[in-house]
């Protein structure tokens, strides 16, 4: 049996994050049960791009500011760390992405450490992993004496969802991660992979920043939805297969996330996960909206989940009437399939990762549709869609 704590919080007031922190960390058996004077404790936060707190598209400096305070006060010293997404003249912009997040400032004023990933060295992990030859994760994983997962809640345009068993993926190091992506195109693969990241980091603690969310298209260009959730469990895939719960779906059908119940990284069976906190039974966010590319229909009983079936072929095209020449996109693409001066995509090359769209800080690349009858490109939504 996994537990998962489900906490109501309205807003970033730190006090009140703070307080529906430790009360939820106290159902999973309190901090001492955690985390001791002197030890290095490090926050893994959800640092996909240069977006600030306000975006819903990283984990809220705020968010960060209340752990920070709860365990420095123990006696911890925290650093907070991640390597953001994509490129910006070539190299990953975790640098920029902490400053605009707010976390840069956040680090000063409350005496923790930056841990910048993509500079602080990587630790070879072997070759003994499902996809990967040679799996390469950022040292301070390993330097640390305790991790604490800090994913958003967030849908995710290729991945339908991501959570806390998604979020170690910024656990490599700046453009390898285009590379990996690379290696492991399909779900299936993919969640392979953040499996065996999972098993090599063996993170603590995973703490939900649900207090506002990202629903249509995420990661990054969805809109913001006050979820006002904050979700505290020791199980990675229990907490997704509830947090996937709230928003109207079912783990089952979240290919990223078969790997993870198949090699049984925690509980995905809903029976066998206790509810605990403000909620003893998993809330429902309502009117939560899921990426376009993933069309719905309801079974015949009313009471029956969502089904969700990727049948709607759809590809990433960019719109030059947005598009800022900035060449994110061009230098994310793990396919090299993107011209740096037509931005045309070669889709012989393009395997739907998605990143383009999930990059660009413009939204200047649009999901359309392929008609499955005529195998023609139509005008299906707009990276800005409401
Ligand atoms: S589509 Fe977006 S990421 Fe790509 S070059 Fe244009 S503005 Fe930059
Ligand atoms: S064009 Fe976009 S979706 Fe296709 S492989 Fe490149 S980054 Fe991924």
């Amino acid at each position: 049996m996994s537990k998962v704590v489900v906490n109501e919080c309205q807003n970033y007031n730190i006090e009140n994050v703070t307080e529906k922190i430790n009360s939820g960390i106290e159902l999973l058996g309190g901090w001492d049960a955690f985390v001791k004077p002197g030890m290095k404790v490090l926050l893994k936060v959800n640092l996909i791009g240069p977006k600030p707190p306000e975006s819903a598209a990283i984990t809220h400096c705020e968010f960060v500011r209340a752990l920070t305070r709860i365990l420095t006060q123990k006696g911890c010293l925290v650093w907070i760390g991640d390597s953001a997404g994509g490129a910006i003249a070539g190299i990953a912009p975790t640098t920029q992405s902490l400053e605009i997040s707010g976390l840069k400032k956040v680090a000063e004023e409350e005496n923790a450490e930056i841990k910048n990933f993509d500079k602080e060295g990587t630790v070879d992990m072997g070759d003994n992993h499902n996809v990967i030859d040679r799996l390469y994760l950022a040292k301070p994983l390993f330097d640390a004496d305790f991790i604490i997962n800090l994913p958003k809640l967030k849908t995710h345009s290729a991945c339908i969802y991501t959570g806390a068993v998604k979020n170690v993926f910024g656990c490599i190091q700046g453009l390898r991660k285009a590379e990996y992506h690379k290696v492991a195109p399909n779900p299936k693969d993919f969640g392979k992979m953040l499996v065996d990241i999972h098993e090599a980091t063996k993170i603590g603690l995973h703490i939900m920043d649900g207090i506002t969310a990202m629903e249509g298209e995420g990661p990054t260009a969805g809109s913001v939805y006050s979820a006002n959730k904050i979700l505290m469990s020791t199980d990675p895939l229990a907490l997704d297969a509830t947090a996937i719960k709230m928003i109207g779906l079912d783990i089952n059908e979240i290919p990223i996330l078969q790997a993870a119940i198949e090699r049984k990284l925690g509980e995905s069976d809903q029976d066998e996960i206790e509810i605990c906190g403000d909620y003893v039974e998993v809330p429902q966010l309502q009117n939560f909206v899921i990426p376009k590319r993933f069309t719905s229909k309801k079974k015949n009983n009313d009471d029956a989940v969502i089904k969700v079936i990727d049948f709607l072929k759809t590809k990433p095209k960019i719109n030059l009437k947005k598009c800022q020449q900035c060449n994110t996109c061009v230098d994310s693409c793990p396919m090299h399939a993107i011209d740096r001066t037509t931005k045309k995509i070669n889709y012989s090359k393009c395997i739907e990762c998605m990143c383009c769209h999930e990059l660009c800080r413009y939204q200047a690349v649009d999901l359309k549709r392929v008609n499955p009858v005529a195998g023609i490109m139509t005008k299906f939504y707009r990276g800005n869609y409401k």
